[in-house]
């Protein structure tokens, strides 16, 4: 049985690029539980924000989680999908959980070349370096308690696709 990988981590970690790369390193199927719950909302996630809150979308989101999991797939999550712990007992009990671990620093240097690829409103307007700091002081232990392996996210993409290998094949040889 080839378990679901979940990636998790703040936006910018590299859910995206590695999950990709991971998934066509493996065969398995990649799905984003941000896009998925977009498909169903028909909406941007800014959009459902407006409308349902930040509670409403955390919903959408949690249901998604669910609806994408299945065997051999790479699933990037949504950089919040750790603050419900009904969402990081779900993962830990579905499949392998990978928290992409990167400084904060980093995170918004990466954020800020590419601004306009996230829709998601800041919380609050300040500098994207401060808020990333912010973010994971709120979330770091939570990534650490959801996850089964730790990767190191700021080397090379193809590194940390290689290590992310390296932790499932020890993990399942011991
Ligand atoms: P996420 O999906 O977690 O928000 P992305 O995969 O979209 O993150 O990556 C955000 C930005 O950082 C992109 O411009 C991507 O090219 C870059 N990036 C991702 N991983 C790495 C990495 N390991 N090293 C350097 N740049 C990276
Ligand atoms: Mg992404």
């Amino acid at each position: 049985m080839s378990l679901p990988i979940y990636l998790i981590g703040a936006r910018g970690c590299g859910k995206t690029t590695v999950g990709q790369a991971l998934a066509r390193a493996l065969g398995y199927t990649f799905v984003d539980t941000d896009h998925h719950l977009q498909l169903e909302a028909q909406r941007s996630v800014a959009r459902i924000v407006a409308d349902e809150g930040w509670d409403g979308f955390r919903a959408r989101e949690s249901q998604s989680l669910q609806a994408v999991t299945a065997p051999a797939s790479v699933i990037a999550t949504g950089g919040g999908i750790v603050l419900a712990e009904a969402n990081r007992r779900f993962m830990r009990e579905n499949g392998q959980v990978i928290w992409l671990n990167a400084a904060p620093d980093v995170l918004a240097a990466r954020l800020a070349i590419q601004p306009e690829a996230e829709q998601r409103p800041t919380l609050t307007g300040r500098p994207i370096v401060e808020e990333m700091h912010d973010v994971l002081r709120e979330r770091a232990h939570l990534y650490r308690q959801a996850a089964h392996h730790d990767v190191d996210a700021m080397q090379p993409p193809e590194r940390v696709v290689e290590q992310i290998l390296q932790s499932l094949s020890l993990a399942r040889a011991s």
